[in-house]
């Protein structure tokens, strides 16, 4: 299929091009010593990851550690409610450890593993990142540094017992307004300081070339499953796909199994409390070419061209930017990518729990909610949603903000 001049039957194989650009987008915006680094990584990435041998473990862990393929719900309840339009979720709340996060993880640390690496390296806001690296390299073996600002840590203690539980050191960051910007920092220096020993594994599909591509082909699992149950369960392929947007990562693996195909797709930002910069994270959206974190992409800026401070309700979502692909997309038009606020995300929250007996993070919960609208606009057909994770890490924030409604 050809989409705006862009031929998606080739598609995974010209996007990013060897510099790591999906169009003007991505790139390697890092100093020279961390930039032999990416390319050591980004050389083992095109040489082992295509592999037989490490296709094949990888395949036997997702089966037998990680529990895949995770099913497809049909949404029955759900949607006669909203009339005839039949919404479909993607269960990667049943993936191991509750979401998407450890599919990418789990590849990352493999890769360490072929690559005689010691020690894996990474930074993590609310926590979920560093719990799904620290399940991952308690499974291979080798050594986690997290890094953590120290008001995060704070915040998110049972996210800290758990990295803590799993071996992980957990690496106090308390520079700035020591939040996830600065965990960033440290975790990027420490890499450039050890990058014989140790692999920095990203959160999402952010960050330096090679980490889009290598997060995106980890994730798309979750697309290629998606679209060959779908045809199973149905006969046909969905008439459109959902997924929220924070970095990325969850929605581009979705999107991935369905580029090629007539299928319109929606990527969904956090609205959260509305429009005025500093309230919302929807960088696609409202967004401006910049460079931050390594790489060039749209993103949010404050007066002085410097990442604005976002919000979202979903702490996996407030981030001032998105990945280079979704930039791509965005700007050719092949992914649509709206918004949904913080009332209609807590609706949908309760909606899907007290309906279909499906819990949801709340990050999950903004792609359920654009679904609801978009399937009282379509009057029929079918939408698929990845639902990215389970609401268990957000029941005391719900209980205490909103109450039991
Ligand atoms: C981290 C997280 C997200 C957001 O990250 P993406 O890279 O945009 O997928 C979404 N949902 C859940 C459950 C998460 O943990």
């Amino acid at each position: 299929m050809i989409y705006n001049n862009v031929d998606f039957d080739t598609y995974f194989r010209n996007y990013p091009d060897t510099d790591g650009y999906f169009g003007k987008y991505g790139g390697q915006y890092v100093s020279d010593e961390l930039k032999a680094a990416m390319k050591e990584i980004d050389t083992a990435y095109n040489t082992i990851c295509k592999s037989s041998k490490f296709i094949s473990e990888l395949r036997r862990i997702r089966k037998e550690f990680q529990g895949r393929p995770t099913p497809i719900s049909h949404l029955e309840r759900l949607s006669n409610k909203l009339g005839n339009v039949q919404l479909y979720v993607k269960r990667e709340d049943l993936n191991h450890t509750g979401a998407h996060k450890l599919n990418h993880c789990m590849g990352e640390a493999l890769l360490a593993k072929y690559m005689g690496k010691k020690k894996v390296i990474a930074e993590t806001g609310a926590g979920q990142h560093g719990v799904a690296l620290a399940t991952a390299a308690a499974y291979f073996g080798l050594e986690c540094d997290i890094y953590m600002g120290s008001v995060d840590i704070k915040k998110q203690a049972p996210n800290v017992a758990r990295m803590k539980i799993l071996g992980a050191n957990v690496v106090e960051v308390t520079d700035g307004l020591a939040t996830l910007k600065e965990a960033v920092d440290a975790a990027f220096n420490a890499y450039a300081r050890d990058y014989k020993n140790c692999i920095y594994c990203i959160g999402s599909v952010v960050g330096p070339h090679p980490f889009p591509m290598m997060v995106r082909d980890f994730q798309s699992v979750v697309g290629i499953e998606a679209r060959e149950q779908f045809l199973e369960m149905t006969g046909l392929l969905p008439d459109a796909v959902v997924a929220c947007v924070g970095g990325g990562s969850n929605s581009m693996g979705m999107f991935a199994g369905f580029l090629n195909d007539p299928v319109d797709i929606y990527g969904v930002e956090p609205l959260g409390r509305g429009e005025k910069l500093g309230d919302h994270a929807a960088s696609l959206k409202y967004g401006e070419e910049g460079v931050m974190h390594g790489f060039n992409s749209l993103m949010l800026k404050d007066e002085n061209g410097d990442p604005a401070p976002v919000y979202s309700v979903a702490s996996g979502l407030d981030y001032p930017s998105s990945g280079p692909e979704h930039a791509f997309l965005h700007d050719i038009g092949r992914v649509k990518y709206d918004v949904v606020d913080d009332d209609e995300t807590i609706n949908a929250f309760f909606e899907l729990s007290r309906l279909e007996g499906i819990i949801p993070a709340i990050e999950s919960s903004h792609a359920v909610a654009y679904a609801m609208k978009l399937a009282k606009k379509m009057k029929r057909g079918s939408i698929l949603i990845n639902l990215s994770g389970r609401g268990d890490k957000d029941m005391d924030y719900i209980i205490e903000k909103y109450g039991i409604r």
